[in-house]
């Protein structure tokens, strides 16, 4: 069985986008696949958050996932800094790794230009903790999106660098991946192309949201003064609302309103209305579980410990060989 590692950023809540655009394909994979997914509490610290905030969201964070179905029994689900053997290699690999080709990073300029004030050596080797995210249980496949590529295309290279010093073929070459047909982008209510968390706060819808602030939102989202003649091209903040239809409704409500717009007698409102409606519809069993799986504090703190154990076996196996590659005792 293949194996597929993905992080968790351990910040914000999940939203719809979250949703379709991570969630489903991680519910899928964690079926066919050898699958760990991590909090990845470690690379956080480059914004130097604060400790009790940082083991609150991770808690947080780690409810939600669970509430959604990813299945402790059938993946690995653990949190970043259980696991001192990704912090071993990274020092290895950081050994490996040069200064230029760091430097060189799109994902680093961009820090450099976001938070002059803190241009840790952590950012520098951000990297190189993703790849040893990704090398300690010999990955073959990452779900990552196409910002992300640049960061696997490094990993690659270090990996590859390893074997040819050490041994030919010991890190597998870890590949983007996504599941079944591509995924889709989920846009948000303000009439900005995607939904994320940190757009402006009428954007994204999260899971964990209750029936008046979705109902509220999705009323305020962005329309334009309605079709002019029939079977028009719909403006991207009219698509935007669709997709979104499109994810929560029927076929049967998308067509109804869709066919409105054509004959031009489209009301937006009804639309939204509708649209609210669906969502909370889609939403409540996930936030009602949400609030279930955060109360159980006990249980969460089980899964983390499960968690650990499985990913420390596995990158056990890897630190061990690693060691002895390189001649120090295993
Ligand atoms: P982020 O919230 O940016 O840390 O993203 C976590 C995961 O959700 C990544 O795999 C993203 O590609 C995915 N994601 C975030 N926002 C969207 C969106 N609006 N549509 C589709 N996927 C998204």
């Amino acid at each position: 069985m293949e194996t597929v590692v993905s992080g968790i950023r351990p910040t914000g809540r999940l939203h719809l986008g979250n949703y379709f655009g991570a969630m489903k394909n991680f519910l899928q994979m964690q079926e066919t696949h050898n699958c760990f997914f991590f909090i990845a509490d470690y690379h956080s610290l480059t914004t130097h958050p604060n400790p009790g905030d940082l083991r609150a969201s991770v808690r947080k964070v780690l409810s939600e996932y669970l509430a959604c179905g990813l299945d402790p029994d059938k993946c690995t689900l653990y949190v970043q800094s259980d696991l001192p053997e990704t912090a071993e290699l990274y020092l290895l690999l950081n050994m490996h790794a040069y200064a230029g080709e760091l430097e060189r990073s799109t994902t680093f300029k961009e820090k450099i230009r976001k938070q002059p004030d803190n241009i840790n050596a952590g950012l520098l080797t951000y990297p190189v903790l993703m790849a040893s995210d990704i090398l300690i249980h010999r990955a073959d496949k990452v779900p990552v999106g196409k910002d992300q590529e640049q960061h696997l295309e490094m990993t690659r290279t270090f990996g590859n660098r390893f074997n040819r010093m050490y041994r030919e073929g010991f890190f597998p070459e870890p590949v983007a991946f996504n599941f079944g047909k591509k995924l889709v982008k989920v846009p948000g209510l303000d009439g900005s192309g995607k939904m994320g968390k940190s757009e402006g706060a009428g954007n994204a819808i999260f899971l964990s949201e209750d029936d008046a602030s979705v109902k509220k939102k999705v009323m305020r989202a962005v329309t334009d003064a309605g079709p002019e003649k029939p079977n028009q091209e719909k403006p991207e903040v009219i698509e935007n609302l669709f997709t979104l239809l499109k994810l929560v409704s029927t076929e049967e409500t998308v067509k109804h309103f869709d066919d409105k717009y054509n004959d031009c007698s489209i009301r937006y409102g009804d639309m939204k209305k509708q649209l609210a409606e669906d969502m909370i519809r889609f939403i409540r069993p996930l936030s009602e579980q949400i609030r279930d799986t955060a109360a159980d504090i006990k249980h969460i703190d089980r899964v983390i410990d499960l968690g650990r154990e499985k990913a420390r076996e596995s990158a056990g196996k890897t630190m061990q060989e690693v060691r002895s590659l390189l001649g120090f005792r295993p």
